[in-house]
């Protein structure tokens, strides 16, 4: 591919003007994707590519083009991470457990984004079952980071960040339940977006933690991420937990700008464990914010510090549940050779799941035990609400978007946390309050560390998405200036 990646605006923009042919494009994102994903030292975003099918989707659009029907998607090709359902790939969820699962129905964003022009050129590699915060726990191998071949991308979403950040799509779709979104979009040097839980219907999402889940957006800039956003949003008559609330409309917001807004900077997301040079970077962009006409303010959300031990009950002990269905009598593997059902339970389980799934499984149906469900459970609820409280209180007080860095360092190497669970969960501690909180979030480039991206959050009060990218719109201006 010659010269900067085209961008989600531009594609569409030049797809409509009949300057250039969904065809085309796609056929440019399938040889990016062959000269930088595969081979030993390829980046590996990707579990499958659909190349037929993704020239055969562009040729309709370019047609439907021609007749007059223009997507506000039309001719971009989108990446899906492998744990939401297409038609016409498999829907792996990185697990041997569902290695040749081939889906029979196709999950409402999928249908959204097919639907306004998009076109799904192959399904990307994540943590299994979405469950980790490297990519490193995927049953077929982890993904590197394009900016550091040997770093991490971050996950669970990280082949789809990767996918973005090396040009091989300018979009894509992730799933957030703790931060899976943002995380890598942090260590990836892009734009992630993790709507309001209710947002996006979770139909054909494969469920990790029902109350947390939700769709999320990718993109290189905050327009890509939130054109997507805005086609994936709304209603769904096949997921209840889809909000009845209409999709917003984000794209005119962008040229808002932040003059008046109140951005609210809370001391607890500024610990010692955060790496000065990105709390440095975070300081620059508060400046430019202010600079941009923002009233900066500090606030305080006290129950922080109890986010990771409340997200590590509560997403677990619903993975429990949720993975349960995973026996070896309806989806994916079966395991020969055992003659009872009880056999066949434990054989396919055990040979289906990977360390960490197994690991999360056994947390939370703990966590659920008669006797035990009070002490964790029940006490992870509270404290959720609690947390959800801090957020309530700061916008109410007037408040209209927080900032605060998105993760606590660069993208780690490798290898270097797969042995300590523990320290792979901190990884989350600033992304996860979000998803407990209901509330939208996003990550954007705020500048490097020693070559590697660093992300900066805005977190918006719930349904407030059109704010929050607006603003974010505003730093990204800010900082290129
Ligand atoms: N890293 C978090 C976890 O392992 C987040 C996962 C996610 O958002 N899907 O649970």
């Amino acid at each position: 591919m010659s010269g900067e990646p085209r961008s989600v605006v531009e594609i569409v923009e030049s797809v409509h003007a009949g300057r250039r042919t969904a065809l085309d494009t796609v056929r440019e994102s399938l040889e990016a994707i062959r000269a930088r994903d595969g081979g030993e030292d390829g980046i590996h975003a990707f579990l499958s590519v659909d190349a037929e099918g993704a020239e055969e989707a562009a040729r309709a659009v370019d047609d439907a083009v021609a007749s007059g029907r223009r997507g506000a998607l039309a001719g971009v090709p989108v990446a899906v991470k492998d744990n939401i359902c297409t038609l016409r790939l498999p829907t792996t969820c990185g697990s041997k457990m569902l290695e040749h699962f081939q889906s029979p129905y196709e999950a409402t964003a999928v249908a959204r984004l097919r639907e306004a022009g998009a076109v799904v050129v192959g399904k990307t590699n994540l943590d299994e079952f979405a469950m980790g915060s490297s990519t490193e726990s995927s049953a077929f191998g982890p993904t590197r980071n394009p900016h550091d071949l040997t770093r991490v991308a971050g996950g669970s979403s990280g082949g789809s960040a990767a996918a973005v950040a090396a040009g091989m799509v300018p979009a894509a779709l992730g799933s957030e339940t703790g931060g899976s979104v943002r995380q890598p979009a942090a260590y990836c040097g892009i734009v992630g977006i993790k709507p309001s839980y209710g947002r996006v219907s979770r139909y054909g999402l494969v469920a990790f933690a029902s109350s947390l889940d939700q769709v999320g957006t990718f993109g290189r800039t905050v327009a890509d991420a939130a054109a997507l956003l805005e086609v994936i949003s709304g209603p769904d008559p096949r997921d209840s937990t889809a909000a009845n609330v209409p999709a917003p409309v984000l794209l005119p917001e962008l040229e808002n700008g932040i003059e008046g807004l109140v951005v609210g900077v809370p001391k607890e997301y500024f610990p010692p464990e955060l790496d000065e040079r990105i709390a440095r970077l975070c300081r620059d962009a508060i400046e430019r914010l202010r600079e941009a006409g923002a009233v900066i303010r500090d606030v305080s959300l006290p129950h922080t510090r109890y986010a990771i031990p409340t997200y590590y009950v509560i997403a677990p002990a619903e993975a429990s549940s949720n993975l349960a269905r995973f026996d070896g009598v309806r989806y994916g593997m079966r395991a020969e050779g055992v003659d009872s059902t009880e056999a066949v339970y434990e054989a396919t389980r055990s040979l289906g799941f990977g360390d960490e799934v197994k690991r999360r499984i056994m947390l939370g149906t703990y966590a659920l035990s008669a006797g035990f469900h009070d002490q964790y459970y029940v006490r992870a609820q509270r404290v959720r609400a609690l947390i959800a409280r801090d957020f309530r209180r700061v916008f109410d007080d007037g408040v209209d978007v927080i900032f605060t860095p998105t993760t606590p360092s660069v993208a780690f190497g490798l290898g270097e946390k797969v042995d300590d669970p523990y320290q792979m969960y901190l990884a989350d501690i600033f992304t996860v309050t979000a998803n407990l909180a209901a509330i939208p979030a996003l990550s954007l480039p705020i500048g490097t560390v020693d070559g590697l991206p660093a992300g900066g959050q805005l977190l918006a009060d719930r349904w407030d998405e059109a704010t929050m990218v607006r603003a974010a719109a505003a730093l990204e201006r800010a900082l290129k200036e």
